[in-house]
């Protein structure tokens, strides 16, 4: 990246402060999310509120916004042109948003994620109810101060995906339900489907089972010496800085592949973080990117590789070390594991067919409720319905149903879309790269994981938030984002499993 422009130069000098204070933030959280004691939860969350409002500050300092407005005037080239653009999003979210209205969002979060914690231990949605009404009203008026043209759920998501709007996610669903829909029902028709399958509950020995995961990012290409990998309730990934990027998994004890795959899935995260944060050090360029270009990324390692006949064949032997169980197991038997299509009642335990599916029916009982056409005290049998639906199961109590996801506690309306958004366009990339690599599932077979980290660094990562994403998905696809990729990549894959025509 070259910045050649003297009122850029002076907006990335102060910016080095901004980017401290995130560093010390990301930091925080991964402890907090980590190692940190029990009771140091209160102490830590005053901390990040203060760092929060200290880094508003100087977003909004003046003579840094009057820098930011000055150099959207001038000549710059594409990195200088990205460094204004993201720098302009920050600063005009807090313009937008009044103070008392970013305190009050803040505390409803916090007691809004605090009941919904409760509501699911005690499976009773009144507890909840209250602070998602709450929460739905401020949803509305975050959309109407964000500003919109057309449905305020663009506005909502927008904050995820830079121009991403409603008619777009519309559209794509529009082809992705049915396709998902029938083909479930193929499956279950199949006489291929399986229920359940014996390697779930296969136990294994935690301390080989990390050895299996470090194994496989070794292979993949993990830079120890950059990298780390702890445990987490749930797996996640954080870019801390330049040459210190984390993941977390999990260990369960059996079902080999949860631990694998969620492993496998932040990996995918892991390395845009730390190419961006190699290209775009100390500055907004490696941070702001597109929800849905970070989750094509998880997913493409995830799905594409990791569910993949080629990597299920490459690595037996060494789950063979890590699962003791698999002795009467065979890779078929493993890939037929890793890829059941199943109706599940979490999202977070759904295939990637069915998934669309689970997060169709979150977004439109989200728009409905913003739209004020689903009152929440209805929500629960909304949320039953739709999962009878589209998925023929019920669940047996709301901790199971609708207080399954932390999102609408605390999150804002408008993320869960980009996780099936990601998915799509997951396929969409790896169509691409095998244009320019051949079959993907031959550089699997043979461990070459150079050529496809290296093709997704030049082709997506190197490119952090210069370009808006969609922008960035037209250069690596040739094309806007949509489902046939994925349609036809889920079809060939699974119709073969299942014996499908
Ligand atoms: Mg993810």
């Amino acid at each position: 990246m070259e910045v050649k422009n003297p009122t850029v130069k002076e907006i990335l000098r102060k910016y080095r402060r901004i980017e401290a204070i995130s560093h010390a933030e990301n930091l925080l959280y991964w402890d907090m999310d980590t190692y940190m004691p029990k009771n140091g939860a209160e102490y830590r969350g005053d901390a990040l509120a203060e760092l929060d409002a200290l880094s508003q500050e100087l977003v909004l300092d003046p003579g840094f916004v009057n820098l930011v407005r000055r150099a959207e005037g001038e000549d710059l080239n594409d990195y200088e042109k990205g460094i204004v653009r993201v720098l302009k999003r920050d600063i005009e979210y807090y313009e937008k948003l009044p103070p008392d209205f970013l305190a009050e969002m803040a505390r409803a979060a916090t007691l809004g994620f605090q009941a919904w914690r409760e509501a699911k231990e005690k499976a009773d949605f009144k507890i909840f109810q209250p602070h998602l009404e709450r929460w739905v009203e401020i949803q509305r008026k975050l959309a109407e101060y964000l500003g919109y043209e057309e449905h305020p759920y663009d506005a909502l998501l927008d904050r995820y995906h830079e121009g991403l709007r409603y008619k777009n996610v519309k559209d794509v669903f529009s082809e992705l339900v049915p396709f998902a829909s029938k083909f479930l029902r193929k499956v279950l028709d199949s006489g291929a489907y399986v229920p359940r399958h014996g390697l779930e509950d296969a136990e294994y020995c935690r301390e080989d089972m990390e050895s299996l995961n470090r194994k496989v990012l070794t292979v993949f290409g993990a830079d120890w010496e950059s990298f780390r990998m702890d445990v987490s309730t749930h797996p996640f990934t954080d870019g801390v800085g330049k040459g210190d990027v984390r993941i977390t998994t999990w260990y369960h004890g059996r079902d080999f592949r949860r631990s694998l795959l969620a492993t496998v899935h932040e990996w995918g995260h892991a390395v845009y973080e730390s190419v961006m944060l190699d290209e775009f050090a100390y500055t907004p360029l490696h941070t702001g990117v597109s929800f849905v270009l970070h989750e094509s990324q998880s997913r493409f390692w995830e799905n594409h590789i990791g569910r993949s006949r080629a990597f299920v064949e490459s690595f037996y032997e060494e789950f063979r070390r890590a699962v003791p169980a698999l002795f009467n197991y065979t890779p078929d038997d493993v890939y037929l594991y890793f890829n059941l299509v199943r109706p599940e009642l979490l999202r977070v335990e759904a295939d990637e067919v069915t998934y669309i599916l689970h997060i169709a029916l979150r977004y439109e009982l989200e728009v409905a409720m913003l739209d004020g056409e689903l009152p929440v005290s209805e929500l629960p049998q909304a949320w039953n319905e739709k999962m009878e639906d589209y998925l023929g199961v019920v669940p047996p109590d709301d901790a199971r149903g609708v207080l399954q996801d932390v999102h609408w506690s605390s999150h804002s309306f408008g993320y869960f879309p980009t996780y099936a958004l990601g998915t799509v366009l997951s396929a969409q990339i790896r169509s691409a790269m095998e244009r320019d690599l051949g079959p993907l599932e031959e550089l699997v077979r043979e461990r070459s994981y150079g050529p496809v980290r290296k093709w997704l660094a030049e082709k997506v990562h190197r490119f952090g938030s210069t370009f808006q994403p969609d922008v960035i998905i037209r250069r690596v696809t040739g094309e806007n984002l949509s489902p046939e990729h994925f349609i036809s990549y889920a079809e060939e894959r699974y119709g073969k499993i299942y014996g499908l025509k």
